[in-house]
């Protein structure tokens, strides 16, 4: 099966990967091989030219594709949303952009799903708690995804530990769905009340763009053009706690992901997913600074792969009968505090073009079920009406038709009807502004 080839592929690659997170402040850390602080910045350099690296203030992550089953993605379905119209009244559909940050397709979730969130409680304070739900919800201001946190980790999708000396890593996206052994899907490996919030926010905003999918920007198939001194990045991940053999610098380091494993359009090394690295192991001195924010494209990108649904937004313009130069404006108007089992219609006189009020009388047909109409009447005092119509008896099959009364004021029926209402929908208002019914001025 090509998705447990990819994953498998991918547990070879990259089992262990590490982004730089970096903590300026703690230096008391377990380091096993397993866990945290490494390379950071150069300390000095001796006489032979042979750099010595301070791997005392840099925490990095360890992710993990671990190597589980999971059912293929459900297919996704863009929101259907109501056509709109346009200035003429008339009805369009428009293009909603689908579908950029590096991620690897099969392993993001589906725009809008909620993913459960679960803490090993005896492991972390609530503060810490409470620091790394905050930040993580973060993600849903850019993304359409939700985070929905549970008291009883056994419940939760991503099951959250705070075991020190651990490292922080966390597992890749939907690998999670395969966790059938409940373990642990995501680890902060430093973080105590002490903590500071720059050193978390960075850290949590990483490992849950790891829950969304997002691999390690340096890996993208894009970052194929940073001028490595390789000797260089061979001997600084060779130093402890890291280990490194040159393959596994080879693997974590100058490895790129395939275009057909990752989407990935453009590289930022502003992202929260890159490493930091010093710019002496380029060659042109590139700087990896640490990124403790979102990037711009982080949040494009995030919002691109995680699309939010359109807003139904309103529309205006005008209509035209085609009978003696009538003019009625529209505006249909979505209001979150009207109940969205009516449909409110507001019909009233508007002003001519030669300052006045029209008045005569007219009347619109709101088209509904057992083939009856509505009607609503601009009455001849010129007092415009109110109506609200419940959303279940309206027929949305058929037309808007519209009557004025005509010479010797016999009310008549013009054959103008209009295609409107599938642009709208309960809690929407329509106001229909009558505003010129004759071609001349009357003298
Ligand atoms: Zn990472």
């Amino acid at each position: 099966m090509k998705l447990q080839k990819i994953l498998s592929l991918l547990f070879v690659l990259t089992v262990i990967s590490f982004p730089v997170i970096a903590q300026k402040t703690v230096s008391t850390i377990n380091r096993d091989n397993q866990t945290s602080a490494i390379a950071g910045t150069i300390l000095a350099k001796d006489s032979n030219k042979t750099e010595t690296f301070n791997f005392s203030d840099i925490h990095m992550c360890f992710d993990q594709y671990p190597n589980v089953n999971i059912p293929q993605k459900p297919l996704y379905k863009p929101p259907v949303l109501p056509p709109r119209l346009n200035q003429n009244g008339e009805l369009y559909y428009p293009n909603t952009t689908e579908q950029a940050l590096s991620n690897v397709p099969t392993l993001c979730w589906n725009p809008g799903d909620i993913l459960t969130v679960g803490f090993y409680r005896n492991e972390g304070t609530d503060i810490v708690i409470n620091k790394v739900k905050k930040y993580a919800k973060e993600w849903e201001t850019v993304a359409n995804i939700k985070f929905l946190f549970v008291d009883d980790v056994n419940n939760a999708l991503i099951k959250c530990g705070f075991v020190k000396g651990h490292g922080s890593w966390s597992w890749i996206g939907r690998t999670a769905i395969g966790n059938i052994l409940k373990e642990r899907t995501m680890n902060f490996g430093w973080f105590d009340d002490n903590t500071p919030d720059v050193d978390v926010r960075r850290t949590v905003l990483h490992e849950f763009g790891h829950v969304l999918g997002f691999i390690h920007e340096h890996l993208s198939p894009l970052a194929n053009r940073i001028p490595w001194i390789k000797p260089k990045v061979y001997a600084y991940f060779a130093g402890p706690p890291n280990n490194w053999t040159r393959e596994q610098v080879d693997q974590y380091i100058f490895y790129k992901y395939s275009n057909s494993y990752v989407n990935s359009t453009s590289y930022d090394k502003t992202s929260i997913m890159h490493y930091f690295f010093p710019s002496s192991l380029t060659s042109d001195g590139s700087s990896f600074s640490q990124n403790d924010n979102l990037s711009t494209m982080d949040k494009i990108y995030a919002a691109y792969i995680y699309p939010f649904p359109p807003k139904i937004t309103g529309s205006s313009g005008t209509l035209h009968t085609g009978d003696d130069c009538d003019a009625i404006d529209f505006k249909l108007e979505f209001f979150p505090g009207l109940d969205s089992n009516f449909i409110e219609f507001i019909f009233q006189p508007g002003v001519d073009p030669w300052n006045e009020k029209v008045t005569w009388w007219k009347q619109i047909g709101i088209p509904m079920k057992g083939g009856i109409e509505a009607p609503i009447q601009l009455r001849p005092d010129g007092r415009s009406e109110l109506v609200r119509l419940p959303v279940n008896n309206i027929d949305f099959t058929r037309q808007i038709s519209f009557s004025k009364a005509k010479i010797l004021g016999l009310h008549t029926l013009l054959p103008f009807k209009w295609n409107a209402l599938s642009a709208m929908k309960g809690g929407c208002r329509l106001t229909l502004t009558w505003k010129q019914d004759r071609c001349q001025k009357i003298f």
